[in-house]
């Protein structure tokens, strides 16, 4: 499917509710195809990734966006069949917050699930790096918070996005690899770079990135506003206070948005407005001073996405 001038995109079948319909895989520019984010290990994705090359083209180069299962895996071995280089920010470790590196093996910490262990890109890059694709220059951008070794690409005024950014639904962000700290200032970072359009790792496209960034950010703020009227100065436990955050989800998100509340209690905590327990089987959180604003939830209703 050619959905820009130069952007194809073949979904792997891979789709689940944390999935959407599947992995994307981008491959830009024609002749000298650059794929970003390969996808999960899959043969037939393989297969229809080989497939979508013209005679005379080859890939020059793969990107991956991070090192989770439904994105890096087959970059080996599209790497053995090409001859192409992989690059990607680093392994499933580069890029961890301080924070996160001090949580990571607290076993009421959780986490670690989809985390493509085996991942090692040939070529390293970083915040800035510049890369030629199609004869126009593309930039990595670093952008942990989804997980630290996550990197999107800006070719043109089109933006490579991974799960950082997505149309059809916020994306999880659970630690030790996700970082909501660093998310958030991730968001930020990229709605400044004003008029984009979006080419995430599920989902369709979006023709109005900037909008969607902003819009992911007021909903992560009014989330945080929520968490914190749920917060009472005893302990809770962290089940019990999900049904309380998480009142428009269904349950069978639960587990998902469970990774999303942990996220944004440790941030909370990072910020000196919550508490946290975590020494536990089950971690615990408390307000950290009376309430003096409440905070009104924002419980706005609206399509059918799953709003983690
Ligand atoms: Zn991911």
């Amino acid at each position: 499917m050619t959905l820009a001038p130069g952007v194809r995109l073949i979904r792997a079948p891979n789709p689940s509710p944390m999935t959407e319909r599947g992995t994307n895989t981008w491959l830009l520019g024609q002749g000298e195809v650059t794929i970003f984010d390969p996808g999960p290990l899959l043969a037939p994705h393989l297969e229809a990734i080989l497939a979508a090359l013209g005679p005379g083209e080859r890939v020059a180069q793969i990107i991956v966006s991070h090192a989770h299962k439904d994105h890096s895996p087959l970059a080996r071995v599209l790497a053995q069949k090409t001859g192409a280089p992989v690059l990607a920010f680093g392994d499933a470790r580069a890029g961890r917050s301080l924070r996160m590196a001090a949580l990571a093996g607290l076993p009421s910490l959780g986490g670690g699930e989809g985390v493509d262990e085996e991942f090692a890109p040939d070529r390293v890059v970083g915040d800035g790096a510049s890369i030629l694709i199609a004869g126009e220059s593309g930039t990595i951008l670093h952008t942990p918070g989804h997980m630290g070794n996550h990197i999107c690409l800006l070719w043109g005024e089109r933006l490579f996005s991974g799960d950082m950014v997505m149309g059809w639904a916020p994306s999880l962000v659970s630690p030790p690899d996700g970082d909501l700290t660093d998310f958030m200032a991730s968001l930020a970072r990229l709605e400044r770079l004003g008029a984009i359009r979006l080419f995430p790792g599920h989902g369709d496209p979006v023709v109005d990135g900037q909008e969607r960034i902003r819009a992911l950010r007021a909903h992560r703020l009014a989330r945080e506003a929520q968490v914190r009227a749920a917060l009472r100065p005893e302990w809770q436990s962290l089940s019990a206070l999900l049904p309380q955050v998480y009142r428009d989800v269904e349950p069978a998100l639960f587990p998902a948005a469970a990774r999303n509340l942990l996220a944004h209690l440790i941030d909370l905590a990072a910020r000196g407005l919550a508490q946290l327990e975590l020494g536990h089987d089950e971690l615990h959180a408390a307000s950290s001073a009376p309430e003096t604003e409440p905070n009104e939830p924002s419980q706005k209703a609206g399509g059918t996405e799953p709003r983690l």
